[in-house]
């Protein structure tokens, strides 16, 4: 155990309100719970915190454990849905009640707005004054037995409230500067802070980490749980994520829904890398990492107090990144549905040539940053004809009779091989070009286009390898059959 370990099992959650999509803040909040919880041997749980039944919808759950499931950020435990608990979280306002802790307020809707207009006029923040909800014991046995509503709010002791978030460090707000707030309302429903509060001493929750905007809550929730008589759980608030220009992230600075990632062609290691980024680093110049790397070096010193920049080309190089070192056999099994579904081929057919489907990746990803662009560059390796281009014929095939001859040429050194291999393939042509008295490129370039309807490709010579001899021919045959016109 090294110092920052916790002493006990941690268990650690997120808390998603599905009223939306899951959002790249969520996944990162989540993905700092979850590492967190691997790191140190703990757990880490899913709240769906659905209480808001206006705007919490069963399409929004399920694109979080889309999302959550993309991203390999399994959960420990059933998924707690908040709205389940309702009762339990009356039941703890009441006892708050009981015991003191918390008073009733009748004081109707109308009253207290009157209050607030009044306070917002003379400039004051309005802040409830406990002495509206003084009542004698027969005013109050009367209400009551009128069955009159009534707000549960909590009083909040004199003092200061503080803790040690593990990101910020020491926090302190004065008690005085907090309102009696409502827990539960006169409706008989639970106020959020005291779903959560109630939520998290039911779940055991040791470490609460969260998105910095809820550091207005925490105190409020600190004095719930001394009142409720449990243990306070440790607290760390993460930043925020700004876009590049410094403004809070939004639709603006493009797609901010994990799922528009996922069908981006992102991969998820990288995506999951990407986000562990977001306001959390590794403590020397190191970015890339795998999860098991990122598990390895996590720690909660290593995040960071000030906003997170999120930079969608950054994203990108992330990927390309992961594409570029990933074992190519995960990567097979990540393109090869892929391939299926533009028509290339089909997942059985790749999987019977496995070796050379993985050859042909190999070319691929080199100039791939997304697994898309891997599927874009793929077409001349399995289909029989290609398209050309016609800035690439611009370009390669300017004189149309000496581009035929010469791609002629190239047809029959080529045809003549003994071996399909790169080594003879280049001698083959070299011997061509000096022969000719042309540079190399010459007799490249054209072959280029005649053998994927391009100007760029991987090497050429694992180009012709890979789409294979009697294809390249043909190609090479109809290439001169086009020029000839
Ligand atoms: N449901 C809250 C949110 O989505 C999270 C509350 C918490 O983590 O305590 O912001």
């Amino acid at each position: 155990m090294t110092a920052a370990s916790p002493a006990k099992r941690p268990r650690v959650r997120f808390a998603p309100s599905p009223t939306g999509f899951l959002h790249v803040g969520g996944a990162r909040t989540a993905l700092f719970n979850w590492l967190y919880a691997k790191k140190y041997d703990g757990d880490f749980l899913l709240r769906i915190e659905d209480t808001d039944r206006q705007r919490s919808t069963d399409e929004s759950t399920r694109a979080i454990f889309d999302g959550m499931q993309w991203l390999g950020l399994t959960w420990d435990e059933d998924v707690v849905y908040q709205g389940a608990n309702v009762a339990r979280h009356y039941a703890d306002a009441h006892a708050l009640l009981d015991s003191g802790a918390a008073y009733r307020d009748f004081t109707p809707p109308s009253e207290l707005e009157r209050l607030r207009a009044e306070a917002e006029a003379r400039g004051d923040a309005f802040k409830f004054d406990r002495t509206l909800a003084d009542l004698s014991a027969s005013d109050l046995a009367q209400k009551l037995a009128n069955n009159e509503p009534y707000a549960i709010r909590f009083r909040v002791p004199e003092g200061t409230t503080e803790w040690p978030d593990l990101v910020h460090g020491r926090i302190a707000f004065p008690n005085k500067d907090i309102e009696d707030f409502i827990i539960l309302r006169s409706d008989g429903t639970p106020v959020y802070n005291m779903a959560v509060v109630s939520d998290d001493i039911a779940m055991g929750i040791t470490l609460v980490m969260r998105g910095d905007d809820h550091i207005s809550n925490t105190p409020k929730q600190i004095l719930l749980y001394r009142a409720l008589g449990a243990e306070v759980p440790q607290f760390g608030h993460v930043p925020m994520i700004h876009g590049t220009d410094g403004k809070k992230l939004s639709k603006r600075h493009g797609a901010t829904a994990v799922g528009d990632y996922q069908h981006q062609g992102l991969l998820p290691q990288a995506m999951l890398n990407f986000l562990a980024l977001l306001g959390w680093s590794s403590g020397d110049d190191t970015e890339v990492m795998t999860l098991p790397q990122l598990i390895e070096r996590f720690s909660v010193q290593g995040l960071h107090a000030k906003a997170a920049v999120f930079d969608t080309k950054k994203l990108e190089w992330m990927n390309g990144q992961h594409l570029a070192h990933m074992p190519i056999d995960e990567l097979a099994a990540i393109v090869a549905p892929m391939i299926e579904h533009a028509g290339l081929s089909t997942v059985a057919e790749l999987t019977a040539n496995h070796a050379w489907f993985c050859g042909v990746l190999e070319l691929l990803r080199i100039r791939a940053r997304l697994t898309d662009e891997i599927v874009a560059q793929a077409p001349p390796f399995f289909t029989d004809g290609v398209e050309y281009d016609p800035e690439a014929v611009a370009k390669q095939w300017r004189d149309a009779a000496a581009t035929a001859d010469i791609l002629e040429a190239t047809h029959d050194r080529l045809a003549s091989l003994g071996d399909w291999e790169p080594a003879p393939m280049e001698e083959a042509l070299r011997t061509l070009a000096e022969e000719r008295a042309i540079s190399g490129g010459k007799i490249f370039q054209p072959l280029r286009v005649a053998l994927t309807g391009l100007t760029v490709s991987p090497g050429i010579f694992d180009v012709l390898l890979y789409v294979g001899r009697e294809r390249s021919l043909t190609r090479l045959s109809r290439a001169v059959a086009f020029l000839r016109g």
